[in-house]
Order: C-alpha cells, then sequence, then structure tokens
C-alpha cells in the first residue's frame, strides 16, 4: 500500500477578493491528519485585488498565474502539473465548502480503501444552506445523466470536493481537456473508465455546503450546464 505523506490542496482563482484570505487561512488551519500541506494558488487572470491579495503569500505557497482567463478547469490542470502530494485535493476559492471536512475526504484514502473521493452535498446530514431549486435539480439532471453512462452511482457529479491519490492523479490530469466547469463531468468520465478496469476505487462521504448566490460571486451559469451535457455525453461516449 503506498505511504501518504504530503497532500497538496489545488485552488482556482478567479475574482474573489472577498473570500481569498479567509479561505487561505481556513485551508491553512485545517487538520489533514498530520500529512504535510502543499498548498497551490492558481490565479485565473483575476480582475479585482486577487492578485495583490496572493502577493502576501510569496514564498509560503506555491503560486501561479494564467495570463488570460481561461475558467475553473484550466486552472485545475495548471494547479495539478504542479502538484507533488500523495494527495491531490481541489479546493473553491469562495466559502461554500468546508475545510474543517478534509479529514472525513481523506479518511478512505489513508485507510486503504479509496483512491478518488468525492464530497457529496447531496447525501449525510451536515447544513446545507437553501438556494435555488432549479440548480439543484440541474445538478441532479447532470449526476443522473453522467451515471447512466458511467455506471457510477455518485450522489453529487459536480462537487468541487474531489481528493485523488498521486498515482490516479498522473494519469488523468495530463489528458484533461475541458476549460471551463465541464471539468467536472470529464474528470468523473476518465476515473470511471480506470474504475471499469478495477483500476480506481471510488468512494463518497457527505459534505455540508454553504451555496453563494450569483450577487455574493457564484459564477456557474445555465450555459454551463448545457457545456456539461456535452462534456457527459463528448467524455463517456466519444473519447478515449
Ligand atoms: N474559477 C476560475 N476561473 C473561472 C471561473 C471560476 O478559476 O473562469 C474558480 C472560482 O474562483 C472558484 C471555482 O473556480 O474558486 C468555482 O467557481 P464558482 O464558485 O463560481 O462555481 P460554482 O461554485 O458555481 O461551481
Ligand atoms: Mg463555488
Amino acid at each position: 500500500m503506498p505511504e501518504f505523506k504530503k497532500i497538496s490542496i489545488v485552488i482556482p482563482i478567479y475574482n474573489e477578493e472577498k473570500t481569498l484570505a479567509k479561505i487561505i487561512a481556513a485551508v491553512e488551519n485545517a487538520d489533514v491528519f498530520g500529512l504535510e500541506k502543499e498548498i497551490i494558488l492558481v490565479n485565473d487572470c483575476s480582475k479585482d485585488k486577487s492578485k495583490e491579495i496572493l502577493e502576501k503569500y510569496a514564498g509560503k505557497h506555491k503560486i501561479l498565474h494564467h495570463k488570460i482567463n481561461k475558467g475553473k478547469g484550466a486552472a485545475l490542470k495548471t494547479g495539478f502539473a504542479g502538484a507533488t502530494g500523495d494527495i491531490v485535493l481541489i479546493q473553491d476559492a469562495d466559502l461554500e465548502y468546508d475545510p474543517n471536512e478534509y479529514i472525513n475526504l481523506l479518511k478512505p484514502i489513508l485507510d486503504g480503501k479509496a483512491d478518488v473521493v468525492f464530497g457529496s452535498r447531496f447525501s449525510g446530514s451536515g447544513a446545507h444552506r437553501v438556494l435555488y431549486f432549479w440548480h439543484s435539480l440541474g445538478n441532479k439532471f447532470l449526476t443522473g445523466l453522467s451515471n447512466m453512462l458511467t455506471n457510477l452511482n455518485l450522489t453529487d457529479m459536480e462537487t468541487c470536493y474531489k481528493a485523488f491519490t498521486k498515482e490516479i492523479m498522473d494519469q488523468i490530469h495530463p489528458k484533461l481537456e475541458s476549460k471551463r466547469f465541464g471539468f467536472e463531468p470529464e474528470v468523473t468520465a476518465r476515473i470511471a473508465k480506470l474504475a471499469k478496469k478495477d483500476e480506481c476505487r471510488i468512494y463518497e462521504i457527505g459534505i455540508s455546503y454553504s451555496g453563494r448566490t450569483y450577487k455574493e460571486g457564484k459564477k456557474i451559469g445555465l450555459k454551463d450546464g448545457f457545456e456539461a451535457v456535452w462534456c457527459i455525453i463528448k467524455f463517456n461516449l466519444l473519447k478515449k
């Protein structure tokens, strides 16, 4: 069984001046069962003060910049390429997901049971902010469509919280094509293909969710939902 010593936490950032310092502090303080923590901050060409805020962390954390805004998927791909941890975890730069729950995400991997863990907003008993009905229905529809083609029984494909062992991440990140929010269905399709060959064990754990409104800075929209449908079809049926 591989030994886990270090975790890389990759944070994609686009115009997150309101929450950036807070989320970095929360990630720095989060319990990760004593693993060494590598924090990778990827500035996806923010137009607000995010860049200035990041300057304060120079020398402390890994900071990467995009010259143009490319999207969450592209920012993650940049971050993954620089990650050196035995486990790689994704953290959005808003405060929708709580780093205090890393221990729950990490446990199945550290116990040697899982290679990938998804944090589900739709299972478990953690607190959930009550927000957009049509948005949650859209999420469930996308998870259902993805499940039909991957034959996985996930409850939240679109979740930000996904943790991977380095072995799995090294196999998938060089292939990633989706620049924007198509990342989630693409990565799910790619790990499902490994799972079909018995090369990847996927677990899910309930997480809490403090969703934000569009006024509070949420960026994903209807257009991204349509893109997700296309990505589910493309990466499950049309691509290797
Ligand atoms: N993000 C990014 N580039 C973009 C759009 C978003 O790096 O062009 C980042 C954003 O800063 C956040 C994460 O991707 O950390 C998810 O974005 P958002 O919270 O708007 O999406 P949602 O929570 O709706 O999935
Ligand atoms: Mg978010």
